[in-house]
């Protein structure tokens, strides 16, 4: 599986704080091995890069570290250390849904903080709490476009950052000083992201189960019907692997009428075609974004309609849930904005946004209790008991992370 990355890592913070800037300053230059997305620049969806970590045998750290297959230093062909996948969340205050399914499939992130503006902005704030609510735990700080300030406001910035990261789940991460555009302290960056976030152990003889992240139809309009591609789901595998002509099973699937009534009915399909990190694969397991195409009619999966499923070994998928308890655990203001209003308790009869896995969905709460609270869900959502969710509440126009809630 050499062309897989082993690992997701998610780029959060601001609004041009330079998270993309940052993406193209590790990846050395922005061609062939970045998604068609990115490559089309459809920044509100998840982009994402597969970059290669490499090291010369020559030079000493941190210079050894690049990107490059030639060391720039010395001219030594540099050796492999690891493929790495970058997700790069939008750092909109309108594109929290999206960031917090991206965060369900980082293993650990980079949270990028622009030295001159103060800290924390809003979405910095929301981003870092995002990461703290779904439990990512690998966390490095960059702090950047230090090109443009002085060495005065560098180091007041840094104190910022080290009294905002307290009581965090970066509270212990380290800080590197980068200028994404001037391509300052990378190697210093990759040498701390080889250290600091490292590849978590991988439950691969265990059933394959891929979190949707996208999903496709890969077919030009007008293209003959007689040589219509399946549909293509995209994504990342969280256990197991798939291997090209598997069965697979998608859920919740399509809905569908039975008995005049609503239901839900999981997708079948075969495994006709894997890629990762941009070529063709026979098999792929954990890390990285992974395609996966079928032989699914296309107008299935076009459009991203089966994004926030899970894909996997038919019958060991979790149960599609319509309504769940939950135990909640809320925040003691709401992030996000610049008033930090309080969390007041979930009311019953309150519409939530909820993020599980890839998810997005809204529950209303039947009943509210201290501790836990009944919700039915809109969508229904393929979730296992004990899994974490991201709860956001609707704060005049915009939804507002207030906690997370643990499935019962
Ligand atoms: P994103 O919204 O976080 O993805 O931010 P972008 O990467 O799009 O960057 C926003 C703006 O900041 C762009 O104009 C970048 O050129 C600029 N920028 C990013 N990194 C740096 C840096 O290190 N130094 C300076 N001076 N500008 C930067
Ligand atoms: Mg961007």
């Amino acid at each position: 599986m050499k062309n897989q990355s082993e690992i997701n890592i998610g780029l959060v913070g601001h609004v041009d704080h330079g998270k993309t800037t940052l993406t193209k300053a590790l990846s050395g230059v922005w061609t062939d091995t970045h998604s068609e997305e990115t490559k089309r620049g459809i920044s509100i969806r998840l982009g994402y890069a597969d970059i290669t970590f490499r090291k010369c045998p020559e030079c000493e750290p941190p210079v050894c570290y690049t990107t490059a297959t030639v060391c720039e230093n010395c001219g030594t062909e540099t050796e492999l250390l690891r493929k790495v996948s970058f997700v790069d969340a939008p750092g909109h205050e309108t594109l929290m849904a999206t960031m917090l399914s991206g965060a369900a499939l980082m293993d650990g992130a980079i949270l990028v903080i622009a030295a001159n503006e103060p800290c924390p902005q809003p979405q910095t704030k929301e981003h870092l709490m995002a990461l703290d609510v779904i439990g990512v735990k690998d966390v490095i700080v960059v702090q950047n476009k230090i090109d443009i300030v002085s060495r005065e406001r560098a180091l007041e910035s840094y104190r910022e950052i080290k009294e905002f990261v307290r009581g965090t789940c970066a509270e212990d991460a380290p800080i590197i000083p980068v200028s994404a555009q001037q391509g300052a302290n990378i190697d210093i960056l990759i040498e701390t992201i080889e250290e600091k976030i490292k590849t978590p152990e991988r439950e691969v003889d265990k059933p394959a189960r891929m979190y949707v992240a996208r999903s496709f139809d890969i077919n030009k309009p007008g293209a003959d019907p007689e040589h219509l591609a399946g549909g293509v789901i995209g994504g990342s595998l969280v256990q197991g692997r798939f291997h090209v002509g598997d069965e697979i099973e998608i859920k919740p699937g399509i809905q569908i009428k039975k008995d005049g009534k609503q239901t839900w009915m999981s997708l079948h399909s075969e495994i006709t075609g894997l890629v990762a990190g941009g070529q063709e694969m026979e098999e792929v397991g954990p890390g990285g974004l992974v395609g996966v195409g079928t032989l699914l009619d296309p107008a299935l999966t076009k459009a991203d309609s089966l994004s926030g499923s899970v894909a996997g070994e038919p019958g060991t998928l979790p149960p599609v849930r319509h309504s769940f308890t939950m135990e909640t655990h809320l925040l003691e203001r709401v992030v996000g904005t610049k008033e930090e209003t309080k969390v007041e308790p979930i009311k019953t009869g309150e519409p939530l946004m909820i993020n599980v896995g890839t998810t997005t969905t809204v529950g209303v709460v039947k009943s509210a209790r201290a501790d836990d609270a009944d919700v039915v869900l809109k969508l229904p959502a393929c979730a296992e008991e004990g899994q974490r969710i991201a709860l956001s509440r609707r704060v005049g126009a915009r939804w507002r992370l207030i906690g997370y809630g643990i499935i019962k």
